[in-house]
């Protein structure tokens, strides 16, 4: 990933953590400490055999799981922990977990003592597109991922093997990430994942092949665009409706990438009429959705009246038109603005075709 301020590597290995780690000796034989921070799921599940294969001594922050470890209040523990641990700028940070222990652990590393280096070791699908890029954040109660900065690991090791003990809606969230990366990139490679017969249960030579385009996908988007003022812009396809369904919801409900997953439907609905999507296309990927054991329901719990109260709420929301990501075709993703009208009839369209 060729960031700004440096660039670093994200490997995909499965069951070689201690080889992947030690690839940082260099800098991290001259660190003073080394800090793990993970959550209380992925260390009830791995902790025996994570600290088996760390090849140097560090010692563990446990998180409460999900977004709850994205609070001012973690924030603030995790400061007092590095301060209590007495860490120093020469101390070395590691995110063993999924997007949400990434986005604090980064954050925790962007600020403290004004910034010291850390690594991501992600355990989630959907973690192949957050722990790559160098978003890094809160939440506030307010506004989710409002409070937070820019802030590059020195790496990604990816080991799939810990991948294994995801719950199946976690297997779906994060998948919904990896589609996306195919919806704005590939045609070919969208066709192959649409013809598959389950995306739930991949072998891991398939997962590993699938997060790897996905992570190249991110990486030369972000290598263009770091901060968002063009091409990144088009990671959040599906993301404008996926959002206000996801909050309308109330975060954690619905996993992040199920709500995802109906924002890329609306958005190749709209697709349909300012590209040259056809109708067809939106159908059996609605089919391949469903097949694949994605609900709509979370859609007819609201209306859209409910629904736009979350729309305005969007970051990019101004004076009553809304940005959204379409596709000219499969692989070409462009912004549109929609004024409030139309989104209204699109979601009409929605209800419909989900019926
Ligand atoms: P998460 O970290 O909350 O993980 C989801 C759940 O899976 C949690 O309950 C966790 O404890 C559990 N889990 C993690 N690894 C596991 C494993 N190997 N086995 C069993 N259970 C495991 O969430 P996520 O879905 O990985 O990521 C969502 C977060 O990522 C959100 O906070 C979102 O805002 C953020 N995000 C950030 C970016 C970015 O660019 N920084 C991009 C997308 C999403
Ligand atoms: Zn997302």
């Amino acid at each position: 990933v060729k960031a700004k301020s440096h660039a670093y590597e994200v490997q995909i290995s499965a069951n070689r953590l201690t080889e992947a780690v030690k690839s940082f000796d260099q800098q991290l034989s001259k660190a003073d400490k080394i800090i793990v921070f993970t959550d209380e799921n992925v260390w009830r599940l791995h902790s025996e055999r994570f600290t088996a294969e760390f090849p140097y001594p560090f010692k563990v922050n446990i998180l409460e799981a999900g977004e709850d470890c994205k609070t001012f209040e973690s924030f603030f523990a995790a400061q007092s922990f590095l301060l209590e641990q007495k860490c120093t700028r020469k101390t070395f940070v590691f995110a063993f977990g999924g997007g949400a222990v990434g986005d604090l652990t980064g954050f925790v590393a962007s600020t403290f003592m004004r910034g010291i280096p850390f690594i991501q070791i992600p355990t989630t699908i959907l973690a192949h597109d957050s722990a790559v890029g160098g978003k890094t954040a809160i939440n506030h109660p307010l506004g989710k991922n409002m409070i937070g900065a820019f802030y590059q690991p020195q790496g990604v090791l990816y080991d799939i093997s810990y991948l294994t003990t995801l719950p199946e809606k976690e297997v779906r969230s994060g998948m919904a990430e990896v589609i996306k990366h195919a919806l704005i990139s590939d045609e070919k490679w969208l066709a192959e994942l649409m013809a598959t017969n389950s995306i739930l249960d991949f072998s891991q030579a398939d997962l590993a092949k699938h997060l790897e385009q996905g992570i190249r996908v991110k990486a030369s988007i972000v290598a263009e665009d770091e901060e968002e003022h063009s091409v990144r812009k088009f990671l959040n396809f599906g993301h404008t409706y996926g959002h206000a369904i996801e909050a309308a919801s109330g975060f954690g409900k619905l996993a992040h990438g199920e709500a995802v997953m109906i924002g890329m439907v609306y958005a190749l609905i709209l697709s349909e009429r300012y590209g040259t999507i056809p109708a067809t296309v939106t159908r059996s990927f609605i089919e391949f959705a469903v097949r694949n054991g994605y609900s709509f329901d979370a859609v007819k719990q609201f209306t859209f009246e409910q629904l736009l109260d979350y729309l305005m709420k969007d970051k990019k929301a101004e004076y009553g038109i809304l940005q959204f990501v379409l596709l000219k075709k499969i692989g070409e993703p462009f912004v549109q603005q929609i004024s409030i009208e139309e989104c209204q009839e699109i979601d009409g369209l929605l209800r419909v075709l989900i019926k």
